[in-house]
């Protein structure tokens, strides 16, 4: 459990665009992800917006993103790609999706 004021800190570094994306105004990585400090460490924005929407990624998974915008922290526009699908190329099939995020996805 993140505590308000982080996520309210969190809350106040991105701006919702016409696509529904979530596009961080913070600090970024070189590589254009979204950078933020969550209190005890720096962590890709991203994956803290997942983290507070209590989304687990699995230690060593990779995240991909479906709206082609790297620096958009819309946990919606986040996934885990089932491992046996590898975690390469574009994702539009719903059953590219974990089990664990596609129950959340129809909750
Ligand atoms: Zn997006």
């Amino acid at each position: 459990m993140q505590p308000e004021k982080t996520i309210a800190r969190f809350q106040a570094k991105y701006h919702i665009d016409e696509n529904g994306c979530w596009i961080w105004t913070g600090s970024k990585y070189q590589s254009g992800y979204g950078q933020f400090w969550d209190g005890e460490r720096y962590t890709l924005a991203h994956l803290f917006s997942l983290r507070i929407s209590d989304i687990t990624v699995p230690e060593g998974r990779r995240t991909l993103n479906t709206c082609g915008h790297r620096d958009c922290v819309n946990p919606e526009h986040w996934f885990v790609p089932a491992p046996k699908r590898g975690a390469r190329g574009p994702i539009t099939e719903y059953d590219d999706y974990d089990g664990w995020i596609e129950k959340r996805l129809t909750a």
